[in-house]
Order: C-alpha cells, then sequence, then structure tokens
C-alpha cells in the first residue's frame, strides 16, 4: 500500500479487494486451465497491493456478468489456439453465423502464425489470456506485465487490432494484476458459466456466480494521483 494514501482511497481498494476475492474463490474451482502451471491457493490473493508506478489516475473494471436487456449471452473460448480445436471451433461458429470472444494465450499462438488472423478475419474477437497461462496472482508486477504486454503485442502484430480485455487464467487476480490490467487499459473478463469438454454437452449448469445476482462489474480505482 502506498504510503501516504488518502484514506478514501485505501478504504475502497480494500473493499474492492475483498470482492475480487470472492469473485476468484467463486470460480476458481471451475476454472480448467491447460496447466502450464498449477494454480497455487497458498498465498491469498490478496494478500498484496499493488506497487503504483503511474502519476495518472487509471482504473480497473471487472465483469463477471453483465445484464443485458435482449436475450442474448456472450461466448468466450480460452486457451487456445490449438491446431486440433480452433478450426473446429471457427467452423461451428461459422455454420451459426455467430460470433466469439477468443481468449489467447501468447505462446500458443505463436506457434501457431495465422490462426489468429484466421479468427479475427471471421468476424472474431481475440483477448488476452497472458503469455504462459499463469496465475498472476504468483507472480510480481513486472512478469504479470511482461506475460500480458507480449502477448497484446502478439496479438495486435498477428490481427492488427489491440485486445481491450483481459481473463486472468483461473480467474485469479489480485490488486498487483488488476494494477497491470489497468495501466494498460485492460477491462478484465471472468465468466458466469463454464462449459468444459466434459460437460459440453450437457445442460448448461447454474455457477457460483449466480448467487450473485446484482453483482456484476466492479471498478478499481487503483490510483487518483
Ligand atoms: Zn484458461
Amino acid at each position: 500500500m502506498t504510503e501516504g494514501a488518502p484514506t478514501g482511497q485505501v478504504r475502497r481498494r480494500r473493499f474492492l479487494a475483498g470482492l475480487s476475492l470472492f469473485t476468484v474463490g467463486g470460480v476458481a474451482g471451475t476454472a480448467v486451465g491447460y496447466a502450464a502451471e498449477q494454480a497455487n491457493a497458498a498465498e491469498s490473493p490478496t494478500a498484496r497491493t499493488e506497487i503504483l508506478n503511474s502519476p495518472r489516475a487509471y482504473e480497473a473494471t471487472v465483469t463477471w456478468r453483465t445484464e443485458p436487456s435482449a436475450r442474448v449471452i456472450a461466448l468466450t473460448i480460452d486457451d487456445g489456439p490449438t491446431r486440433e480445436w480452433t478450426p473446429q471451433v471457427l467452423a461451428i461458429l461459422r455454420n451459426h453465423g455467430a460470433s466469439a470472444t477468443f481468449f489467447i494465450v501468447g505462446a500458443r499462438a505463436e506457434g501457431d502464425p495465422g490462426a489468429l488472423a484466421r479468427a479475427a478475419d471471421e468476424g472474431h474477437e481475440l483477448a488476452n489470456h497472458t503469455w504462459l497461462h499463469s496465475d498472476l496472482t504468483q507472480h510480481d508486477q513486472s512478469f504479470d506485465a511482461e506475460s500480458l504486454e507480449r502477448t497484446h503485442d502478439l496479438i495486435a502484430g498477428q490481427t492488427g487490432r489491440a485486445p481491450t480485455l483481459c481473463r486472468p487464467p483461473y480467474g485469479r487476480i489480485d490488486s498487483v494484476g488488476l494494477s497491470v490490467c489497468a495501466e494498460m487499459h485492460y477491462r478484465v473478463m471472468l465468466w458466469s458459466n463454464h462449459v468444459t469438454g466434459s460437460d459440453a454437452a450437457g445442460p448448461m449448469s447454474p455457477r457460483p456466480s449466480t448467487a450473485l445476482p446484482s453483482l456484476t462489474t466492479a471498478t478499481s480505482r487503483l490510483a487518483q494521483v
């Protein structure tokens, strides 16, 4: 925590850190990522405070569900691209005239040149899911920033469009990751319903976030100087 920070900012930051913990606790158990590393819950995600290195005001908004007036959903597909699955997903979306947001693992995209451009050309959004599917709460600010910036640059370079959204692997993010996302002007997108490979053919099941009917977004004002 920054020395001498006004009390109001400190209080707000603590409050929003609590929201993050609740969200992460609610969704982490349902998250399935490709395990470049294992999620490690030994350290509380809110144990750290952000390191402020920007003189300007910035904030991060975390969304885990929205309440659109129309009956619509947002499809998001994580952890790709893969040579096996991404073409199949693109074909399904094309057949249904549907668009989706792909949360990209940078290292995988680097190994499959052209995959992101194909998805972008077909009208899909590409967004940031870190370089190696890293748990952002288990690394320092410079690691988190490099992971997200490297992925950001790859997506922008391969598609010509800079991503604007980040999804933290395992749904885990704390004030350090939030501050990095804020500096990159990212919105942090979680999820309200999770379908895995094993239950994709079955009905969509209620998830813990449905216990938060009125809580859809939280904006964390990390610093205002
Ligand atoms: Zn993931």
